[in-house]
């Protein structure tokens, strides 16, 4: 049965337990769970136990698997083999070698911190997350600094702020009178994908180059019928699916549901929540796994944001919510959310947190991709706000508005389900979690995450403060009520149940003087920003320098996907389109000589000719206008990015609507790419 090899390449507890002495199987409990520092004799211990695994399982390799500031996963093979002192071979893992790896860091992005910091970089195991087999190589999840300490990857502040937010809730619990051993973030990642055959993607450069359709003229179909929508799913998307799922569930990764999404070939995957930094980890694995069973199955999947125009993008929806050791989710409302104050200061934190941290949270999605998805009518807009659905709505409003809460409740509860939905929202509640639906579904939403949970633990630091001489006092119970209402009234602002797609909505939000961020370049302005400076430094997430240094590094690659899209368009247009076009309209006019000698009509065709023959004018000179533009960028990348939004982007959709043109005026086999008929709706 299936069960039986799940996890079977995980180095999990279960195995762990097994491997282990009883005495340091509970000392590795307390490293993983609770942060105690790890021994070198532990850790000469779980190494040589990790490789006794690993080689049985038919491993031949290790590698520290981290997450550089690239966005994806980084990894360097080391044979377990080695010489001992005999000269014979030996199979070796030291605890030394687990804990710690050098690797340059000279290629990673750096965001120019290596000026001041040293090239080399170290890694360093991250032992909350299980170690797994992939090929014949053993995965030790880790994070990636350099030597001199800054930090150069995406987990490190994960990692920081699950300790920061951990912190500042065991000590609110303890305030409310509640002990627990730790409290955690637990995510819940969606992802969603397209598949499309591997023959088309072959033939098309900017699928090659920049994983989406620079060009492409509609299909008369699109979407409209919206047929796709859970519907039935194909034969060979399934064997797919079966797949991914099988090599998902021997890494320990909780496949459970899939099902087709909105627009044609899109398609989803949603595991199981785990801890966030676990969460993240399988989300980096299976993105990854997706790529190679597509492979297999004559597909290419496509994580980007927006493969095809004018059908929906992808994303990756963040299932957010915070957990008790002992399995106690802080954000379930309960029977009666009025009268559940632990609750209600839980749930005000993150209301909290999401009105004063807007921005950094529009930072944390922010990319070239997901900028066509933000706002476009299908994924939330470029504003932050909240949906709290009716029912806790109700209680917040009956809170500020000091109403007595159980008529007002007793009235709306009558009518409403718990949890109705509202698919515009950016950040929903979704009965006992939050649903951020922004990121895109190529990011590594290590930044989404950190953030939240930051800005989470900098509300309940202040909640913290101000409750903390009324603990074990009777007064309290009154006290936390004043706060969850003066702290609902202050951010009421950002709470909005209404559609998040229409225009009345963006001048209501500017009324309520939310930010509404349209650009990648514009998010990144704001990174710095002090109060989002003073948040991260004052956690010990991020130095000054690192925001800083980030900030070049998102610009940098705004920059770079911008440059490469732009350039692949010039190559398209003057290697394949330039060239067809005006072979087509050669052949028509010898055509149109042709008939005219016989004394045939040629209206019809000179018209098309004449029509070709003025966008290919208009092509030739588009590109002109690309290529100076694409020249004239300023060096810094900062200005390079705020350039490329203004005055590039704009030129790239001409360009792209001259070709779409001329697309329609060709016959379909001069044409030199499959369309989006094809590329669509295969079989
Ligand atoms: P949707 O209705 O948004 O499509 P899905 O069922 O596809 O919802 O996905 C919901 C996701 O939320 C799953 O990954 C699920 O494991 C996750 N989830 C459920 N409870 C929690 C929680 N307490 N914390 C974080 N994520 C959660
Ligand atoms: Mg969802």
């Amino acid at each position: 049965m299936f069960i039986d090899s799940f996890g079977s390449m995980v180095f999990s507890e279960k195995v762990m337990k097994e491997v282990l002495s009883a005495d340091s199987f509970r000392k590795l409990m307390k490293v993983r769970n609770e942060g105690m520092p790890m021994e070198r004799p532990l850790a000469d211990e779980v190494a040589e136990a990790m490789k006794n695994w690993a080689v049985e399982k038919g491993a031949t390799h290790y590698t520290h698997w981290f997450q550089p500031m690239t966005g994806s996963t980084a990894e360097k093979h080391d044979a377990f083999l080695d010489r001992d002192r005999d000269g014979e071979p030996i199979l070796e893992l030291s605890g030394k070698a687990l804990l710690k790896g050098e690797s340059d860091a000279s290629s990673f992005p750096s965001g120019g911190i290596r000026e001041t910091f040293e090239a080399r970089g170290y890694t360093v195991w991250d032992p909350t997350s299980d170690a797994f087999i992939r090929e014949d190589t053993l995965c030790i999840p880790t994070s990636f600094g350099s030597y001199d300490g800054a930090v150069l990857d995406k987990k490190t502040p994960l990692l920081r702020s699950l300790e920061t937010l951990n912190r500042q809730a065991v000590r609110l619990l303890r305030i409310y009178g509640e002990e627990t051993r730790y409290v955690f973030s637990s995510v819940g990642l969606e992802q969603e994908y397209f598949l499309i055959n591997k023959e088309d993607y072959a033939k098309r450069r900017d699928l090659i180059l920049t994983e989406r359709t620079l060009f492409g003229a509609p299909t008369p179909k699109g979407q409209v019928l919206d047929d796709h929508y859970y519907g039935t799913i194909r034969p060979r998307v399934k064997a797919f699916m079966k797949e991914l799922d099988e090599e998902l569930w021997k890494v320990g990764i909780y496949s459970k549901t899939e099902h087709n999404e909105v627009a044609p070939c899109q398609h989803e995957m949603a595991p199981v929540f785990a801890r966030a930094n676990i969460a993240i980890d399988e989300n980096q694995l299976t993105m990854d796994i997706m790529k190679k069973v597509a492979n297999r199955h004559g597909f290419v999947c496509l994580l980007h944001e927006k493969p095809f125009e004018g059908i929906n993008g992808s994303g990756k929806h963040n299932n957010w919510s915070v957990s008790t050791a002992e399995g106690d989710n802080l954000l379930n409302p309960g029977k009666e959310p009025e009268n559940n104050l632990r609750f209600l200061l839980f749930v005000t934190a993150v209301i909290k947190a999401v009105d004063d941290y807007q921005e950094l949270l529009r930072v944390s999605v922010a990319s070239a991709g997901n900028d066509h998805r933000l706002g476009g009518h299908e994924a939330p807009p470029a504003i932050i706000s909240m949906y709290l659905g009716r029912k806790l709505r109700t209680v917040v409003d009956s809170i500020i508005n000091g109403t007595d809460l159980k008529t007002a409740y007793a009235k709306s509860a009558k009518t409403e389900q718990n949890d109705d939905r509202n698919r515009t929202s950016p950040f929903a509640f979704t009965g006992n979690k939050f649903e951020f639906r922004m990121p895109g579904s190529s990011e590594n939403v290590s930044c989404t995450n950190y953030i939240l949970n930051t800005a989470v633990a900098e509300s309940l630091k202040q909640f913290s403060d101000r409750l903390e001489k009324h603990a074990g006092k009777a007064e309290l119970e009154d006290e936390i009520r004043k706060l969850v209402r003066e702290e609902l009234t202050a951010h009421e602002r950002i709470l909005f149940e209404g559609n998040g797609y229409s225009e009345e909505w963006v001048r209501e939000a500017e009324r309520r003087g939310l930010a509404n961020i349209k650009s990648t370049p514009e998010a990144f302005a704001h990174y710095c920003d002090e109060k989002n400076v003073r948040l991260l430094t004052s956690h010990g997430i991020l130095s000054r320098e690192e925001i800083r240094a980030r900030t070049v590094i998102g610009v940098s690659k705004y920059n770079n996907i911008i440059n490469v899209e732009a350039r692949t368009m010039l190559v398209m247009a003057e290697k394949d389109i330039l060239p067809a076009a005006v072979k087509y309209g050669s052949e028509m006019a010898y055509g149109i000589e042709s008939k005219q000698a016989l004394g045939l009509d040629v209206e019809h065709e000179t018209s098309i000719l004449a029509d070709i023959n003025s966008h290919v004018k208009e092509l030739a000179a588009n590109n002109m206008r690309l290529k100076s533009v694409l020249d004239g960028q300023p060096a810094d990348p900062e200005e390079a990015a705020m350039n490329a939004y203004r005055s590039i982007l704009p030129v790239m959709n001409e360009e792209r609507r001259i070709v779409d043109e001329l697309e329609l005026l060709l016959d379909k086999h001069s044409w030199p790419y499959p369309d989006y008929t094809d590329l669509l709706y295969y079989v």
